[in-house]
């Protein structure tokens, strides 16, 4: 098997590099390590030359560039088929792509396109060998995701197909610390692209401001569905107001309408990786901790010694949140 490189699509949005293909850069560069071959990338867009040192900086050896102004928003077939182009010719043994509303657009496309398998949403990504009835396939990846509703987590390969390509959310991956020593090439293509690649045109762009940031926060406070009376859920953000936290979710709390979907933490909502993440009333299935469980410093109140949280939490309290975070409120305010 041809083992060119390990391959990344660059996401972009108002001239700014998606934080998780710079988080997929980093993966890229391990997994790239342990083939022995160079990180690659496809940056498309108008007008980015200046900005794709950055990439450099960040472990990509080679990127290849298609500029065209038609390029400046994101348009499904012109993606596809430039990302196409590019793949045929330089033949990476893997491509990644962001889990974003442009990577699940595009992704599908080009695996389609491509005839070859596409795993979603992948939680980690190995390179080992895969045995099946007596044939072995040789520095394999591993995509390694939560399958069946979480209840498992699966290792899933595609040895026979080529290029092997994965999504992978923003947060899963951590992002290296930049390097500006380093540097990349840059090769400019030309993918043939004609105006029947875009049938559609953007005439304007709308943008809703975030109001929650969970990613960039550096303290969560997360309720859970323990925290349903509006007593528990005012001492929640009580306690995240006094520590300056960003307010976080389990999907029941948000199901049940207690926050907004913009707070959820887990699978199917933001991955986190704050200094401190408290739990107050969230008994931590896969799916929640999925999301959270890279977090430097876990605290968990829950009223049952049992909760699943417990086994990941670092500081664990057995207790009811209205009787604890009453204290520890009382205690942050006496110590600062
Ligand atoms: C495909 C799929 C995707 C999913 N994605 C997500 C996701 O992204 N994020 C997510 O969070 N979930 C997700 N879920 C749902 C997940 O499986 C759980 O149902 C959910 O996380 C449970 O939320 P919870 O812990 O708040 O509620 P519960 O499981 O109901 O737990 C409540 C906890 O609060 C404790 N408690 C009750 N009262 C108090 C009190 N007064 N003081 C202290 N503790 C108390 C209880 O002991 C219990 O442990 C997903 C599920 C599926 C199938």
């Amino acid at each position: 098997m041809n083992r060119n490189s390990v391959m990344v699509f660059i996401e972009q949005n108002d001239r700014r590099w998606a934080d998780v293909s710079l988080e997929l850069i980093g993966k890229a560069s391990e997994l790239a390590t342990r083939l022995n071959v160079p990180v690659e990338a496809i940056a498309i867009g108008h007008n980015l030359k200046h900005d794709l040192a950055m990439l450099g900086h960040y472990g990509c050896d080679k990127v290849f560039y298609i500029d065209d102004k038609r390029l400046t928003h994101f348009s499904s077939i012109a993606y596809e088929k430039s990302i196409v182009t590019i793949i045929k010719k330089q033949r990476p043994q893997i491509v990644l792509f962001g889990a974003t509303t442009t990577g699940r657009d595009v992704a599908p496309r080009v695996a389609s396109a491509l005839r070859c398998g596409l795993t979603a949403d992948c939680t980690d990504l190995q390179i080992d060998d895969y045995q099946s009835k007596g044939k072995v396939w040789k520095n394999t990846l591993m995509q390694i995701r939560p399958a069946f509703g979480g209840n498992i987590i699966a290792t899933i390969v595609s040895p026979e197909s080529f290029p092997s390509m994965a999504t992978i959310r923003e947060g899963v991956m951590k992002m290296a610390e930049p390097d500006t020593t380093k540097t990349v090439q840059i090769i400019e293509e030309k993918c043939g692209l004609t105006d029947a690649d875009f049938p559609t045109e953007v005439i304007e762009v709308v943008r809703q401001e975030k109001t929650v940031n969970l990613k960039a926060a550096r303290i969560i406070v997360s309720a859970g569905m323990g925290v349903a009376s509006p007593n528990a859920l005012a001492l929640v953000k009580q306690l995240a107001r006094v520590l300056g936290a960003e307010l976080g979710a389990s999907r029941a709390a948000v199901d049940a309408g207690l926050l907004t979907k913009a707070h959820q933490v887990g699978q199917t909502g933001t991955t986190v990786r704050p200094n401190l993440y408290i739990a107050c009333a969230i008994s931590g299935q896969i799916q929640h901790r999925a999301g959270m469980d890279h977090s430097k410093r876990i605290i968990a109140i829950n009223t049952d010694p049992d909760a699943p949280i417990f086994e990941i939490a670092h500081y664990g309290i057995v207790g009811d949140v209205n009787d604890v975070i009453p204290k520890m409120i009382k205690a942050y305010k006496t110590k600062s």
